[in-house]
């Protein structure tokens, strides 16, 4: 049995002030939510404060990218062990938005899944085709590449630590959302990969996330779908109303 997972990219948005009010927000609604695990990714700086706002909460933080360098003469960067300390759980790796405008690869989200893994963090992988990619039918020769490529030499123990996030970059922050049958054909796609990567009972307990436009109207449809085991939320996520309303229909689907 898979546990719906629902998360909040917040991207280079929130001031401390806030990141806290939205935090206060969502503590308010979703209390005692316990049938999905939710997560929020806030910008490093609030990292620390917003760890320990929902310490003994059933709401964990992520962190939006690492370096798989545990420390050393990286200007600008962030370990995976300083995010752990953070009291972070998880960490988004290879997001459209690290491999379009920082030079992200499957290499080097390999690389750094491996360093989360290592600090003991939670890693969500994100994969996805850009819409030339998908009108040139190779959504399905993409998506190998990113699962193949980033996930090498993860062995099927390190899996279960592992969410997929399944992200058409061209329905990320355009309001153009997959249809249920497009995202779903694209997830059966993924766990059809994971389990000749791996084995099928490491393929069926994977979780995979849907991103893409997701917003209160549309999550239900989504993660109604078979394949479908949550949603990585970015535009939605910023505000406490509409993460909530998300949060609240994924816990309504029973499958
Ligand atoms: C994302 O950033 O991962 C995302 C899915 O964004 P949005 O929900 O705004 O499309």
């Amino acid at each position: 049995m898979r546990k719906t997972i629902i998360a909040g990219n917040w991207k280079m948005y929130k001031t401390i002030a806030e990141g806290s009010e939205l935090v206060n927000g969502l503590k308010r609604e979703l209390i005692d939510l316990e049938a999905v695990d939710i997560v929020v990714c806030p910008p490093f700086t609030l990292l620390p404060l917003l760890s320990d706002m929902l310490t003994s909460s059933n709401i964990s933080v992520g962190a939006q990218d690492c370096y798989w360098q545990e420390e050393g003469a990286f200007t600008g960067e962030v370990s995976c062990k300083m995010i752990k300390d953070s009291g972070a759980k998880y960490v988004i790796i290879g997001h459209s938005e690290r491999r379009q405008f920082f030079g992200e690869t499957n290499e080097t989200v390999n690389k750094k899944i491996k360093a989360a893994l290592k600090a003991g963090l939670l890693p969500i992988v994100c994969v996805g085709e850009t819409l030339a990619e998908r009108e040139k039918n190779k959504t399905f020769d993409v998506l190998s590449d990113h699962i193949k490529n980033g996930l090498a030499d993860i062995t099927a123990e390190e899996m279960e630590k592992i969410t997929i996030a399944y992200e058409p970059v061209w329905a990320i922050g355009t309001g153009k959302t997959a249809t249920p049958a497009q995202a779903q054909e694209a997830h059966k796609f993924i766990r059809d990969l994971l389990e000749k990567i791996f084995d099928k009972e490491t393929a069926q307990e994977t979780r995979i996330q849907y991103g893409g436009s997701v917003k209160p109207e549309n999550t239900a449809e989504l993660i109604n779908q078979p394949d479908i085991d949550g949603a990585l939320v970015g535009g939605a996520s910023l505000k406490v109303d509409s993460f909530a309303a998300i949060v609240k229909k994924a816990s309504e689907v029973t499958k």
